[in-house]
């Protein structure tokens, strides 16, 4: 989509600059060089001319105490200061000069005028001007502070070949229904109208970060080939109370006359929160969400102006914003699926030069859990580690490094383990992967690497699904325990000592054990009640207890019994295939590195 550049100036303007440089130049340039042609000479001299004959012209200036004179043939101007000379006129009279106004020309009065009063002014209100649009650029739009208060800074797309088109948008099939639809009534609102069906007039894009809920948006614009305002709900809040509610009536003026148009408004969160009477409530935020309530209500149905806003926070909306008639209708934006992973990926794909021997279905199970921002970026590192290590094309190596890397960070090139510290986190590793691989139902291991990464990690067992899961089973969810468990148990089996390396493993297994006690009612002691709500679904999902102080003490002793219970069988299952740990543990102390089939192979010894 390109963005539309304010129209030009008039030549007008140009004009009235070029005229106000000429007459500059002819009414103070042109006396101040004609007063350097003039020549000073002493006052003897210009007694001796004048008796002489030899004055043309002659002009005596009180003001500026000289007298200007002409040789007679007037091709030379001298100048002399004015002595007190009783005799100067009858001297000049009898010389026969010509006594003159103008030896050097002088500007009008009108002109002087002009000069001394309307130029500087012109100059002074242009140079204003000027400064305030370089301000303006400055400060990210009309409007800021003190310059075009008020004035909503939409960028405004139209679309143009290289617009965003659906199929730009990988996966997401859902989503792109329900916005088809949307696409449909532009192109022929007539064909809604004539049955008496009314679009919704907004429609509310949820899902976690970077699921391409912008991309969508302006997807929608793309396939229906209207134009696309697009701004962000933080762009309306201004310092004083007002500006933000101005703007959005000049952003829907301005809509309006373009109907039919979208306007999309990401991180409607920063406008749309839950109105307050709390201290620190933030009436500037208010008073813009009433602005946007009202002119929601202002539009037509089938007015031909279509909102689309984006949140990831869509229970912290206000209910009078996402009440029917407004944005009544909500389109989840989820994180891909496997499939659409792998879409996305092969979409992202298509920018860089890859090998055939890329498989982007393995690539999509490794890579499970992360975003379609999170996969562009996985793509793009991968090029990027072909570009480094001198290669034409990405393989399937730089895939598989480029997960490691946006999961894990980049290797420590300088982080140098101890001896003994390598061969604690060989241990602590194959614990994780010894115990994932003897249970069942568990995800088969994938790699394991003792490689430090900047991330902090020192190394890592990669798991990897084979398929989509949606529901995990109470068996499933211990076992992740388990594994969580296994590296610590590995360090207390063969070194009988605990280290630091287990911190984010505890910290693992506490949510999920905690999870399975107060969400899902996995627990005996308590069944099926909610202890527990989640906020924020879409960011990471803080949850917050809603229990007695009593019940949150049996709760923590419910846990840590669940995960004592998960320790004891990976220690159990570790010591059980003690020989089988120090062999595993051997080779990758050695290789630092190995895969799953490796691990595996030797599993099966
Ligand atoms: P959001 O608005 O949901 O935070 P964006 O729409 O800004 O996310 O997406 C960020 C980037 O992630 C996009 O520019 C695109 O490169 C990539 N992306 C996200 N989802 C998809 C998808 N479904 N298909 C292709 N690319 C995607």
């Amino acid at each position: 989509m390109n963005e539309v550049k304010k129209p030009k100036r008039p030549l007008i303007y140009y004009y009235v600059i070029v005229l106000l440089v000429l007459l500059v130049f002819n009414f103070l340039c042109m006396p101040l060089m004609a007063e350097r042609r003039i020549q000073e000479v002493d006052y003897n001299t210009f007694v001796s001319m004048a008796n002489a004959g030899e004055i043309g012209q002659v002009e005596l200036q009180q003001s500026e105490n000289r007298i200007l004179f002409t040789n007679s043939d007037g091709t030379a101007i001298y100048k002399t200061g004015m002595v007190d000379d009783p005799e100067l006129t009858q001297r000049l009279l009898d010389s026969g000069a010509k006594f003159s106004g103008e030896i050097i020309e002088q500007a009008s009065p009108f002109l002087t005028f002009l000069l001394s009063w309307v130029l500087p002014i012109l100059v002074f209100i242009w140079l204003g001007q000027y400064m305030s649009k370089k301000l303006m650029e400055k400060a990210g739009g009309p409007n800021s502070l003190a310059f075009g208060m008020g004035k909503s800074s939409a960028k405004v797309y139209v679309k143009s070949s290289e617009g965003i088109k659906f199929s730009d948008v990988a996966g997401e099939d859902e989503a792109k229904e329900a916005l088809a639809e949307v696409v449909d009534y532009l192109h022929n609102p007539g064909k809604y109208r004539e049955v008496g069906a009314a679009m919704p007039k907004g429609i509310l894009l949820v899902g976690p970060p970077g699921t391409g809920k912008t991309m969508l948006a302006k997807a929608v614009a793309g396939e229906a080939n209207v134009p696309f305002f697009s701004m962000s709900g933080s762009e309306f809040v201004e310092m004083f109370v007002g500006m933000g509610a101005a703007k959005v009536r000049d952003l829907f003026k301005q809509a309006k006359a373009k109907t039919p148009c979208i306007v999309f408004i990401d991180e409607i969160d920063a406008i749309g929160k839950k109105r307050d009477n709390q201290i620190g409530g933030n009436d500037e935020r208010e008073q813009t969400l009433n602005q946007l309530l009202t002119e929601m209500d202002g539009f037509e149905e089938n007015s031909g102006v279509m909102l689309l806003a984006a949140t990831n926070r869509p229970d912290s909306l206000d209910p009078a914003l996402t009440r029917p008639g407004r944005f009544d209708r909500r389109v989840p934006v989820e994180l891909p699926d496997l499939k659409g992973r792998e879409e996305i990926l092969k979409v992202h794909a298509r920018k860089i030069k890859y090998t055939d021997d890329v498989d982007f279905n393995k690539i999509a199970r490794m890579a499970s859990g992360a975003s379609g921002a999170e996969l562009a970026n996985i793509i793009n590192e991968a090029a990027l580690r072909a570009v480094r290590t001198g290669r034409g094309a990405a393989n399937e190596a730089d895939f598989e490094e480029s997960i490691e890397t946006v999961i894990a960070g980049y290797q420590k090139k300088n982080a140098i383990l101890t001896d003994a510290e390598k061969k604690v986190v060989a241990y602590h590793e194959v614990g994780h992967a010894l115990v994932a691989a003897k249970q069942t139902n568990s995800a088969p291991v994938q790699k394991i690497t003792i490689v430090p990464r900047t991330s902090g990690a020192l190394g890592y067992t990669m798991q990897v699904e084979e398929g989509n899961h949606y529901l995990m089973s109470r068996e499933e969810l211990e076992n992740r325990i388990a594994t969580f468990t296994g590296g610590r148990a590995a360090e207390e089996l063969v070194f009988g000592l605990v280290t630091t390396g287990a911190s984010n493993d505890i910290e693992q297994a506490t949510k999920i054990a905690r999870a399975m006690i107060t969400q899902y009612g996995m627990s005996d002691e308590f069944g099926m009640t909610a202890m527990e709500t989640v906020q924020n679904r879409y960011l990471g999902g803080d949850s917050s207890l809603s229990c007695s102080p009593e019940t949150q003490t049996a709760i923590d002793r419910a846990v840590s019994k669940l995960i004592e219970t998960q320790h004891a069988k990976a220690k159990k299952i570790l010591s059980d295939n003690r020989a089988k740990l120090d062999e595993i543990a051997g080779t990758l102390y050695e290789r630092e590195s190995i895969t799953g089939e490796e691990f595996m192979r030797i599993l099966n010894a």
